[in-house]
């Protein structure tokens, strides 16, 4: 079960049919009305290519057949996979009534800045699931989360925005993963873990598990380097290297 589901539509309507071009038709209470949507995924690189089928598919899951584009502020090509690229400022030109973006750029901070800016703008958020993700139950997630292909979050997780969870990781029970967390391919984070606010975990990397009122702790913006095995706290704004892993000091 999902206990919160990652959101569909984001204002929980029951979506009732489509006339025309993004024109969407929605039942709320005994009213139906139409709204003009667009959807999307902001990052036409390498990390937003791999999101952009998980998004199409959700939204059609969801009965959702508005355009899905990618913003992208450095791209000069028009279409990418087959999907519109529009820098932010072209999307915000555009005539619609609801606009949702997830956000797959990989920098936590870049991802910060552009959700102030949509938050500020009035754009929505959008989470992307990808089909064969596994949730299991009693798990928070909040607005925006990206979670790639054969990812799972077990059970009994809280976890905060714009989270990214790259294929193939997992996330286990009792965990607290902060916003703008990132979470390479391969990330086994095990029970009882927190994670802070902008902490990156590299790929493969191994987050040994905590205890009952004694979770190992990664502290915000701490990066873990590929392939470490984490046996102790992080602290906040350090990289941590190796097996097992150890501070890396720069020269
Ligand atoms: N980007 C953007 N606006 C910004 C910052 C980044 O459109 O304010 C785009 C940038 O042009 C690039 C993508 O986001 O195409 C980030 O891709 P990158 O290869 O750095 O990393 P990825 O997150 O795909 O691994």
């Amino acid at each position: 079960m999902r206990a919160v589901p990652v959101d569909g539509d984001p204002n929980g309507r029951n979506f009732l049919g489509r006339r025309g071009d993004n024109v969407e038709i929605y039942l709320e209470g005994n009213k139906s009305y139409m709204v003009k949507r667009i959807y999307a995924v902001y990052g036409a690189s390498g990390f937003g290519r791999e999101v952009m089928p998980s998004a199409r598919s959700h939204l059609s899951k969801q009965g959702i057949e508005s355009e899905i584009v990618f913003i992208d502020d450095s791209l000069t090509t028009d279409i990418v996979n087959g999907h519109r690229v529009l820098t932010y400022a072209a999307f915000r030109m555009i005539d619609a009534e609801e606009k949702f973006i997830s956000i797959a750029i990989a920098d936590s901070g870049v991802r910060e800045r552009i959700a102030e800016t949509c938050i500020r703008d009035g754009v929505a958020f959008f989470s992307i699931p990808a089909d064969n993700a596994v949730i299991l139950d009693q798990v928070e997630i909040g607005t925006g989360a990206i979670i790639c292909p054969f990812v799972s979050l077990t059970s009994n997780i809280v976890i905060g925005s714009h989270f990214h969870a790259n294929i193939y990781s997992y996330v286990a029970h009792d965990c607290v993963i902060g916003d703008y967390v990132t979470f390479a391919p391969g990330v086994k984070c095990n029970g009882n873990v927190i994670v802070e606010d902008h902490a990156y975990i590299g790929t493969g990397a191994i987050l040994r598990q905590g205890k009952v009122g004694k979770p190992l702790v990664i502290g915000r913006g701490a990066v873990v380097g590929m392939g470490a095995v984490v046996t102790k706290n992080v602290s906040a704004g350090t990289t941590v290297v190796g097996n097992p892993a150890r501070l890396l000091i720069k020269n």
